[in-house]
């Protein structure tokens, strides 16, 4: 039978029509080469392939901007003065322009499709009977896809298998309650949002587990349907945007007015009013903020690249911006702050405590062995193999692959130790029945099994949630009653195994009694727990240093136990040796309204235990409350509300669900915490670019007006020329301006406390800044005009040549002054930019281009400079540099 493809109401099959239709196997799913074969014939599972611009769209969208149309207006100017090589050469000036926007563009575009490359989401698929994560892109139709909560369905599919399944639609829906899922067959006339045999593209398990066979992929599915309608390049407005489009009004206006003051001056003087339109074009065209946008979002794409090679994904370009004001960061502990390479090292029954270690499949005992407490060992093995999502899967003789929760992998090592439960099949003697899955909330996991020797509850989790759920407790051979003695005595024997940092995970267990799939996690027998060894990553304690001198409180809230959350966070660093103050979970819960005292307690407390996602989430709350921008790391399905919350949420690439990736703007691809203050501080780095760049281009576009309407006042024959302007314009300052947008950054931007998200690109300070440095240019340029004319008695041209010269080189070595704040003189952010070397060459190169081609140098009205001009030139274009200097060690103390 072949498969007939898009299948239609799939729902009214039984499970078997649906593995014929879809030529499948429940158990070993498709073959890889059916797979090529159906991807090949279907297509890709991806609808996302959007639609981008054309080359020829971007480029013709080059020349639908003011600038180009003032440059337009020139040629059209110059063309009916039947003065042609100016046409041409605004014309080459125009078209310069457009292609240095297209390449920036193109460049920002690339990154953006690189970024969004990483941006994959994985499903567990099995083909040729074996689990593999695959890139939902890669899942075509008949594939058996394996669901868990946390997940997001990558296909259309067809229940086949489910464990208390409960998906959220509400992205397909609109629905906000989670839809409880079934197996059964559904009459044909069943509408889609009471499909509850299937499972639809694009929305979220949040509980239980499910196997399904994929039914529909890209625009077939449900939501292919809808977002091939609506799917449109849709380009969000960020703060920055409004910032840089307010920012560009106001020099907008500042250009136009001092154009029209240099306007009419020139006409009271009664000059050629010809000449003066030409020059205020020119002079409008240099001062315009034209590349701003672009310059930002290369600036923004450059940067996001460099975070993403320090294992920070963004996916939401705005929260680079927030990411640099960010002062508080709440942060997990599990993987993030921890290696989350996680072993098993003690082990602590009820009557003796064992310390271990796994050296090739083998278990050796450190410290104690066994004497009283098989049976309770033999059950913490079984019940870690049975109550287990996790696979191990022997790739080559050697090489194993672990696919799962680094602790269930670690259960899974403990239970291959033990010869009965390693052979092969013998998991397959405990048939899964029902699974209560582990979730944040309920800190425990369950399952339940039926076996040739009756039902077995096996079940894992918190020690304190866990003890709740026992009424019976195991010596060795012989099972009695838990006392409320027994159970205080244990919570105080895993307090000490907590304090050493390990990681504490209960286990216990009931035979027999009824099957109640949905409610079979009481009255169990408690076994005993192991302490698992996490250790704290080694690397972060500079990171944290690193935050605390950049005025970035950090504060963990964990789900982990009190003591083991405390040992951790000293061993980072995050708090002091004798600090014993957290927060626990039920602390929070006992709290009727947040008081005063209680608002200032958990605005003090910098480790939160045993905590609940909701709490997580009330906890960012009560700091964005006062003002501060929070960014919140989170793994769970439950996270997030609280990563969307937050002002930066932040995902865990490996340990991280599906749905928590969806919801935070920043994915860590090694969940390390180290990555986090690496991408604060290329964030602070991409605001700073961004105004340096404003400030650079602001400087200098600024100072040639200052320098035209002064010259036209005193020597007026020495005026720049419209196309000189141009030239320095195109040349002297939009190559340094984009090196300074893709600057690294250095050290120093952790030095100062975040920004305040709401001030201007361009602070007052910044203003005085700009014209400190504009003034400076102007005088140096200025001052060498009058002292080539008066004292070297140069004529009118030759004074005209100094300007040009002096200007132009003026806003190169200008560039120098855009230094970090406070960094050295000789070794500091700018110098150690290649960039910026680069501009420099290129910039020089064209100089001595236009002054060693004849036809430049007479459009440009330029002559062979003299030594004289040469050095008088060049010694007044370091002016600025020196002054700006100065300048910045006076005013910065
Ligand atoms: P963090 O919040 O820093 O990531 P965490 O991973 O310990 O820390 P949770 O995932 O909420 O936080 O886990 C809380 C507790 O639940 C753990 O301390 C452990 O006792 C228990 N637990 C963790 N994973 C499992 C699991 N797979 N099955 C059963 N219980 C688990």
């Amino acid at each position: 039978m072949k498969v007939n493809y898009p299948a239609i109401d799939v729902h009214s099959f039984s499970t078997e029509e649906i593995l014929n239709s879809f030529q499948t196997n429940a158990e070993s799913g498709i073959t890889n080469s059916d797979a090529q074969k159906r991807t090949k014939q279907y297509g890709l599972n991806s609808y996302k392939a959007q639609r981008q611009k054309s080359i020829w769209l971007m480029i013709l969208q080059q020349f639908a901007n003011p600038i180009m149309y003032l440059l337009f207006f020139g040629v059209a100017v110059s063309v009916y003065l039947e003065d042609y090589v100016e046409a041409i050469a605004i014309a080459v000036v125009l078209i310069l322009n457009a292609l240095i926007g297209f390449f920036m563009e193109l460049q920002a575009r690339n990154s953006m499709n690189a970024l969004k490359a990483m941006d994959v989401i994985f499903s567990k698929t099995i083909r040729e009977g074996k689990t593999q994560e695959l890139a939902s892109e890669y899942i075509t139709v008949g594939d058996i896809v394996v669901l868990e909560a946390g997940d997001i369905v990558p296909g259309d599919g067809y229940i086949i298998e489910l464990n208390q399944l409960q998906v959220d639609e509400s992205p397909l829906t609109g629905e906000s309650l989670p839809s409880t899922k079934i197996l059964e067959k559904l009459p044909i006339d069943t509408v889609m949002a009471d499909q509850s045999n299937m499972v639809f593209k694009g929305t979220n398990v949040v509980n239980g587990n499910a196997k399904v066979v994929i039914t529909a992929i890209s625009s077939h599915t449900q939501l292919g349907k809808i977002t091939s309608l609506v799917e449109s390049a849709k380009e969000t407005v960020t703060p920055l945007d409004k910032k840089l489009k307010s920012l560009s009004t106001i020099l907008i206006l500042l250009t136009l007015s001092l154009t029209i003051l240099f306007a009419i001056t020139g006409l009271i003087q009664g000059k050629d009013w010809i000449e003066i339109i030409k020059t205020s074009l020119a002079l409008s065209i240099a001062a315009f903020p034209e590349g701003l946008p672009v310059v930002a979002t290369v600036a923004l794409a450059y940067g996001v690249i460099v975070m993403a090679k320090h294992h920070a994904i963004v996916k939401k370009l705005s929260s680079v911006e927030t990411l640099g004001s960010t002062n508080v960061i709440l942060t997990d502990k599990t993987g993030t702050l921890t290696e989350n390479t996680i072993y098993v090292q003690v082990v602590n029954f009820p009557e003796e405590k064992i310390e271990v270690n796994i050296q090739n499949k083998e278990l050796v005992f450190t410290k104690n062995k066994i004497e009283k407490s098989k049976e309770n060992f033999d059950k913490i093995q079984l019940i870690g193999l049975l109550c287990n999502n996790a696979t191990i899967e022997q790739t080559t003789n050697e090489v194993t692959k672990n696919i799962g929760d680094p602790i269930e992998i670690a259960l899974l090592q403990l239970a291959n130790t033990s010869q009965e439960l390693s052979q092969k099949d013998f998991k397959r003697q405990y048939e899964r029945i029902a699974e209560a899955a582990f979730n944040s909330e309920t800190k425990i996991m369950g399952t339940l099994h039926n076996s040739p020797n009756g039902n077995l509850v096996a079940a894992k989790g918190s020690l304190e949630h866990l003890l709740r759920k026992c009424t019976k407790i195991q010596f060795g051979p012989t099972i009695k009653d838990l006392e409320e003695d027994e159970k205080n005595a244990i919570l105080l024997q895993s307090d000490q195994i907590a304090a050493e940092g390990l990681r504490i995970l209960a286990f216990a267990y009931k035979n027999g009694g009824e099957l109640n799939k949905d409610n079979f996690l009481n009255d169990l027998i408690y076994v005993g727990t192991i302490g698992f060894l996490d250790p704290p990553r080694l690397d972060i304690k500079p990171s944290i240093l690193l935050c605390k001198n950049a005025g970035i409180k950090v504060v963990m809230i964990t789900g982990d136990h009190p003591q083991t959350a405390l040992n951790i966070a000293k061993k980072v660093g995050l708090i002091d040796e004798t600090d014993q103050n957290v927060i626990t979970g039920k602390d929070l819960s006992s709290i009727k309204s947040i008081t005063e005292e209680w608002k200032n307690k958990i605005l003090s407390t910098y480790v939160f235990a045993r905590t609940t996602p909701k709490q997580k989430l009330d906890i960012a709350e009560i700091y964005q409350k006062e003002g501060n921008i929070v960014a919140m790391t989170g793994d769970g399905v439950n996270d997030a509300p609280a990563l969307k919350k937050a002002d930066v949420g932040i995902a865990m690439g490996v340990r991280g669900t599906q749905v928590a990736k969806e919801a935070a703007s920043i994915v860590l691809v090694d969940d390390s915490f180290k990555s986090i203050v690496l991408a604060v501080s290329q964030g602070r780095s991409i605001f700073l670019n961004i105004q340096k760049f404003v400030i650079y281009l602001v400087s200098c576009n600024l100072s040639e007006i200052f320098i035209v309407i002064t010259l036209s006042f005193i020597t007026v024959n020495a005026v720049l020329l419209p196309l000189q302007i141009l030239f320095i314009n195109m040349v002297t300052d939009v190559f340094p301006a984009l090196a300074l947008g893709l600057g690294k950054g250095d050290e120093s931007v952790m030095k100062d406390v975040p920004k305040n998200p709401k001030e201007a690109i361009i602070s007052t300070k910044k203003w005085i800044d700009i014209s400190f440095y504009t003034f400076a240019i102007s005088v140096s340029a200025i001052s060498a005009v009058l002292y080539s004319k008066y004292y070297l008695l140069a004529d009118d041209k030759i004074a005209n040549n100094v300007a040009f010269l002096t200007l132009a080189f003026a806003q190169l070595f200008h560039v120098f002054n855009m230094s970090a704040v406070g960094s050295r003189l000789v070794i500091n952010d700018v110098t150690k930019n290649k960039f910026i070397w680069l501009a420099i060459l290129i910039c020089t190169a064209l100089m001595i281009l236009v002054y060693v081609v004849p036809q430049m140098r007479l459009v440009l009205n330029l002559v062979v400079p003299s030594t004289n001009v040469l050095v008088v030139s060049g010694l007044a274009s370091l002016l600025p540099l020196v002054l700006g200097q100065i300048y910045k060690k006076i005013w910065n103390r």
